[in-house]
């Protein structure tokens, strides 16, 4: 590695960041418009069938007119793996994925969401004391770098929950604390989207799992043959509820559930849900050690 590089690695960053941010914000991912489609097309409920119908006449606009697909631009958060070899150190990466946000944010431009959380003071470009959020994954042995920009809307974040179930709970408890909490969500999150659920770990990991589960593509399955059954329970029983597209009642109030799990004490059982709303945007890229990208490499 030479000093000369860095520069160059961290504006390709910087640019990708920009790049991805406002790409996902327009140009939502084939997999979530293939469940919307499909969800439309079963849809069984008069008023559920009209607002996926909707949905898609909305999605069609936002690509004919080069649009954001929802005026909520969200918190930005991106989720990158590092190689060990990767010649750019994380703390001038997070800094060049803050640099890109608030770039797309002021030259695009786009809607600015982030305040101060007790003053409510905005900040103007999307940034802000430890945000965009940043989840890291380091890989031995790689020198490449994947990123992923994930925009959060607010509608569906507000509909976050977390619960320290007990071992006694089991798996019954987990179920029923997963429908309790969708169910009193109703249309607040904008379904039908994607049931993120973090199971396992303490509080604070079972959330950032629940958080990652939402930024996998619609469908992909859990490796551990337990856990996907369960995902696969859980979204039969989600439909079940009638909740329905926006909350109006129909068959589709989940296009998937996606599970993360870690393993936990042997007195704990956390439990945290976090909706992704039917815009499940999100958009990657993969950048090599010489700084060149690769758009779409979906992690
Ligand atoms: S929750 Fe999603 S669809 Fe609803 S307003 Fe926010 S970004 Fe848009």
């Amino acid at each position: 590695m030479t000093t000369t590089t860095t520069p160059t690695l961290e504006k390709a960053i910087e640019d990708t960041a920009a790049h991805l941010y406002v790409w996902a914000l327009k140009d939502i991912p084939q997999d979530l418009r293939d469940a919307l489609g499909e969800a439309s097309r079963r849809e069984t409920h008069k008023v559920g069938k009209r607002i996926l119908e909707t949905i898609t006449t909305n999605v069609a606009v936002a690509d004919e007119q080069k649009n954001l697909v929802c005026q909520d631009t969200g918190l930005a958060v991106f989720y990158v793996r590092l190689g060990e070899h990767f010649p750019l150190h994380p703390a001038r990466i997070e800094t060049a994925l803050r640099e890109g946000t608030r770039r797309a944010t002021v030259e695009h431009p786009l809607r600015s969401n982030t305040v101060h959380t007790l003053t409510r003071e905005p900040t103007g470009d999307n940034t802000g004391h430890r945000i965009p959020n940043i989840h890291w994954e380091f890989v031995p042995d790689w020198d490449g770098m994947d990123v992923k920009c994930v925009p959060k809307g607010s509608g569906s974040e507000n509909m976050s929950f977390l619960k320290m179930l007990t071992p006694a709970d089991g798996i019954a408890g987990i179920k029923r604390y997963v429908l309790d909490s969708i169910v009193g969500a109703g249309g607040k999150p904008c379904p039908p989207g994607i049931v993120g659920i973090g199971i396992g770990g303490s509080a604070d990991l079972a959330m950032h799992l629940a958080k990652e589960a939402i930024a996998r593509p619609v469908d992909t399955v859990n490796p551990d043959p337990e856990v996907a059954k369960l995902e696969r329970e859980l979204f039969e029983l989600i439909n079940e509820t009638g909740v329905g597209p926006m909350g109006l009642g129909g068959d589709t109030t989940v296009l998937s559930v996606h599970i993360e799990q870690a393993h936990t004490h042997i007195t704990l059982n956390p439990v945290a849900i976090n909706y992704q709303c039917w815009a499940a945007r999100r958009a990657s890229a993969h950048i090599t050690a010489d700084g060149g990208v690769e758009y779409d490499r979906e992690f």
